[in-house]
């Protein structure tokens, strides 16, 4: 194989692992928001609770006055009827009283359905909390995994850099030109293996005479896909499977094509 085609392997290889690394950098913020919108929520289903018994307390405080003014109300009438002179002023009092005393009744079955909510909610604040609680420290976990993710993505990150720069410092620039520009147009892989007589990125069949130069030791000559333009290489069936490394097919299979 050319000097110049193994040294563009090597760059593939390594700006594979780079492009993977940057992907997982890329994914860790969307994971740490996920973890704190657990958190959120947690704490916003707490604030519900605490703010529906909050309304209750409200409540019930507005109930026991409504209580207290209908039996004040009560009070005043029986007070009256000991001076009514007719038996129709005393009827209309007596009425009143009947009203006053359903009044108390209702402000007090309020009471009591507050009371209940308010019991109903303390229990939900509880659980809430304890809920919160649990998902705190499952968060303190997950952003600890995270951070351990993230240090360990910019180590290799930093290697990977470093490892490309050896790289790419065998490669001539207008090579290395070439190279970015097939990376960028097709999603990172700028070399094909030829498979089957075939670039294995994009399927198109390899023209003989182009295949048969390839194969020859002593070639000189650098190939593209005809298609997708990426740098072909090929590698004989026996060096394929340790050669290839992660450019190429990811599920390591070997050409089924035969020799001669
Ligand atoms: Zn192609």
């Amino acid at each position: 194989m050319l000097k110049v085609l193994q040294n563009l392997l090597d760059l593939q290889s390594v700006d594979t692992r780079l492009h993977i690394v940057r992907a997982r950098l890329a994914a860790l913020p969307k994971k740490t928001a996920e973890v704190d919108g657990r958190v959120a929520a947690a704490k916003a289903e707490l604030d519900k609770s605490k703010a529906a018994q909050l309304a209750t307390v409200k409540d019930r405080k507005k109930y026991e006055l409504d209580v207290e003014q209908w039996k004040d109300r009560v009070r005043k009438y029986k007070d009256q009827t000991s001076q009514v002179k007719t038996n129709e002023a005393y009827k209309a009092l007596q009425h009143e009283v009947q009203n006053a005393e359903d009044e108390i009744a209702k402000a007090e079955d309020r009471l009591l359905e507050q009371m209940v909510a308010g019991e109903e909610y303390d229990r939900r604040i509880k659980a809430a909390e304890k809920s919160l609680k649990e998902v705190e420290e499952i968060a303190r976990g997950e952003r600890a995994e995270i951070e351990k993710e993230k240090a360990a993505a910019e180590k290799e990150l930093a290697e990977g850099n470093t490892e490309r720069a050896r790289a790419t410092a065998e490669i001539p620039e207008d090579m290395m030109d070439h190279y970015d520009r097939i990376m960028k147009k097709h999603d990172n892989v700028a070399l094909a293996e030829v498979r089957d007589e075939k670039c294995s990125a994009c399927g198109m069949r390899i023209r003989p005479h182009v295949f048969q130069e390839m194969r020859r030791s002593t070639s000189h000559e650098m190939f593209h896909c005809e298609t997708c333009t990426r740098i072909l290489y090929y590698l004989e069936p026996a060096a394929s499977a340790a050669a290839a490394g992660p450019v190429g097919d990811p599920s390591g299979s070997t050409p089924s094509h035969s020799e001669n």
